[in-house]
């Protein structure tokens, strides 16, 4: 079978560890024949991402702290300098504070909340600035979100209104980079164990409850949602912008369901 991305390079936003959603998806593009640049937030994850870069075949491994304008501007200076054109961008950046993700929606700070919007919705915008230039044959900018931006799922809180604020952002961002070819989607994520999720209390009631009650009666595999991402970055993704794709074992079109 041909590779899918034979011939395009992918900047992938997102990886902490071997469990992150943003890993499955570097490994599924490189298996599909992507070039790959790799960003890591900061010196905390620094030797596991250059591990798992180096085991890939990376091209590039770089820091970049998504709240910071400096880090934004060094990373599109040495894209700019290194030539590569650039294909895709993986966004799959996420923060909130615990306690957030908690106590009770209504007890949220206005730091909390500005906190969440900036790091999980606020950084698409940033990034698909700083990157589309580099797009110059257009190609594909993805995001991760999850139901609990359209569905109050307990305890997801803050999260939730910031994943709202980066679905609407897909949109807005897929009109205004749609004439230059560059389409911008989310794929909104069954409930997968990460260091990330593990933040959200109860996190293995809402396994279980997937696990019951979704059509296919399973949860997500990651290795579903990085291949949901390399169709986007493929040309096969060609007609689709401004969208949102549940890979969530249909967990999403449930209501109330019977044991
Ligand atoms: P993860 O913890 O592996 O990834 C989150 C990433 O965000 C980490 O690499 C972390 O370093 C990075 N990050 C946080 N703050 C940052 C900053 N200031 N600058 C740069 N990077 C920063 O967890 P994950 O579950 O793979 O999360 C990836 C994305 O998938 C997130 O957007 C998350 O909301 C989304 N998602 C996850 C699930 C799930 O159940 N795991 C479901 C749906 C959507």
């Amino acid at each position: 079978m041909p590779q899918l991305l034979a011939g395009k390079s992918a900047l992938v936003l997102g990886v902490a560890n071997r469990w992150s959603l943003a890993y499955a998806i570097a490994q599924a593009y490189r298996r599909e024949g992507a070039r790959l640049l790799l960003t890591y937030q900061g010196e905390r994850q620094r030797q596991t991402v250059e591990e798992l870069g180096v085991s890939l075949g990376a091209d590039m491994i770089l820091a970049c702290d998504v709240s910071s304008d400096d880090d934004l501007a060094r990373l599109l200076e040495t894209l700019r300098a290194s030539d590569l054109p650039l294909d895709a961008v993986v966004h799959s950046i996420a923060f909130a504070d615990r306690d957030d993700l908690s106590h009770p929606f209504v007890e949220t700070s206005r730091k909390g909340f500005l906190l969440a919007q900036e790091i999980s919705a606020y950084s698409l915008v940033a990034v698909a600035r700083a990157a589309a230039p580099l797009m110059r044959s257009g190609g594909s900018i993805l995001t991760l979100s999850y139901l609990g931006a359209v569905r109050v799922v307990q305890n997801y809180n803050v999260m939730g209104v910031a994943k709202a604020a980066l679905e609407s952002s897909v949109r807005y961002l897929a009109n205004d980079l749609g004439p230059s070819g560059i389409r911008v989607n989310a794929i909104s994520a069954g409930p997968v164990k990460t260091a990330s999720a593990r933040g959200v209390k109860d996190f293995s009631k809402v396994l279980d409850g997937v696990a019951r009650i979704s059509p296919l009666r399973r949860n997500t595999d990651p290795a579903e949602v990085a291949d949901t991402a390399v169709f986007l970055a493929s040309d096969l993704g060609r007609g689709v912008t401004a969208n949102v794709i549940y890979v969530d074992a249909g967990f999403q079109a449930m209501g109330l369901a019977h044991e």
